[in-house]
């Protein structure tokens, strides 16, 4: 019996959402966002659902009052601004500049290589303010602009349906739950948390973290997403989603960013050089993109539940273990929320992953005083350093724990 319901409008505007139970609802919202029809039940048997304590959702159920409030008053839309389209046009614009110059300019060696650092940047800047929010169907208001936006993606090496599966269904429900949140999957030369398998190696990870950092977007583009498509599963959840033409989406975007990225810049610059410059490329966007996710998850603050291991069920209602799970940084420094689209943020971005992050400013005033209210745990650093020691102490702890 479909004896509950979820007012969505929080995360979709305008969405109205009837759910069998009050567990798993994120899971339910964004699959039903994602294949545009709810979700199958088979979607994800193939691994034991962890049910979140909903029942009354006290804290969520006020703060998003308050949110709910605060756009209307404010007469906002609750997707992006002129402000971020212009950003957005920036980036693209001074990549494409970036990318045309690389390959028919014939800069100097030193200027190629600061190219290639600025496609790095560029790209990373391009997922979080574009590719991301179009993905979570905040960039517009028109929804194909979203989707065009979410498959940005696709350019930069990566497959629009893959990451949904991985990031806006698991990542954003079981986030930091060992054995779901894939953003924490154990790679044999980190270990992240103190349930993962230790080996000897870990007690070095927290000197050559960055290196693995640098290393990911390219295991990212070459082999995880092959593993996922072949395999029909990301982790243990079986992919939603992949229709006929995301089949033909998936092979037409690998071998267009092959051509582009690899083919073209060999021919014109010889093979070496042009292996050293998307090296370069791949090196940057991964340390940028790996370093902003782990400040936010990986950290001493951040929880690593253990509860969900013996019953499948965690006693926190689901906003309130987002709370846990998740840290902000640097909020006060308007560069960083510019550049990282918000991601600083990211404490607001977990509990209204469908609101653009030019809000996130104002709505993280509100998520603080109500944490305060209802003497709920919050996270934040008050700089990027600190973050960062504190993510380098957690690995140095995990590594003996
Ligand atoms: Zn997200």
């Amino acid at each position: 019996m479909l004896s509950h319901w979820i007012d969505a409008r929080d995360e979709r505007n305008c969405w109205t959402i009837p759910l069998p139970d009050t567990s798993n609802l994120y899971l339910l919202i964004e699959a039903s966002l994602l294949a545009e029809k709810p979700l199958k039940k088979s979607a994800s048997d193939s691994h034991e659902r962890i049910r979140f304590g909903n029942h009354k959702n006290p804290f969520f159920t006020s703060l998003k009052e308050k949110v709910a409030l605060y756009f209307e008053k404010e007469e906002l839309s609750r997707n992006g601004t002129t402000h971020l389209y212009l950003k957005a046009s920036f980036f693209i614009l001074t990549y494409f500049l970036a990318y045309g110059t690389l390959l028919l300019g014939h800069p100097p060696v030193w200027g190629a290589l600061l190219l290639c650092v600025y496609l790095g940047l560029a790209a990373a800047a391009i997922g979080f303010n574009i590719m991301h929010d179009g993905s979570h169907g905040s960039f517009s208001d028109i929804q194909w602009i979203n989707v065009i936006a979410a498959y940005s993606i696709n350019i930069l090496g990566g497959d629009a349906v893959l990451w949904k599966n991985k990031h806006n269904i698991i990542h954003h429900t079981y986030t930091n739950l060992e054995g779901h949140d894939q953003d924490i999957a154990q790679l044999p030369v980190l270990r992240l948390n103190s349930l993962q398998k230790k080996y000897y190696l870990h007690r070095f990870q927290h000197l050559y973290c960055f290196l693995v950092y640098g290393l990911s977007s390219l295991f990212w583009v070459f082999l995880l997403d092959f593993i996922k498509y072949f395999q029909g599963k990301v982790g243990n959840f079986k992919l939603t989603g992949m229709e006929t033409k995301d089949h033909v989406i998936f092979w037409i975007s690998k071998v267009t960013y092959f051509t582009f990225y690899l083919i073209l810049p060999a021919l014109v610059w010889g093979l070496g050089p042009a292996l050293i410059g998307f090296f370069v490329f791949h090196f940057v966007l991964g340390t940028v993109l790996s370093t902003v996710f782990q400040l936010a998850h990986v950290v001493e603050e951040a929880e690593f539940s253990e509860e969900h291991l013996s019953s499948n069920r965690i006693a926190d209602e689901w906003a309130v273990h987002q709370l846990k799970t998740t840290t902000n940084f640097c909020t006060s420094n308007d560069w960083m929320t510019w550049y990282v689209g918000g991601l600083n943020f990211q404490v607001v971005h977990h509990l209204f992953p469908k609101i653009s992050h030019v809000h996130y400013p104002a709505l993280n005033k509100m998520v603080k005083e109500t944490c305060e209210e209802q003497q709920v745990i919050y996270h934040e650093f008050p700089s990027f350093m600190s973050a960062l020691r504190s993510h380098m102490k957690h690995l140095k702890e995990t590594a003996n724990a």
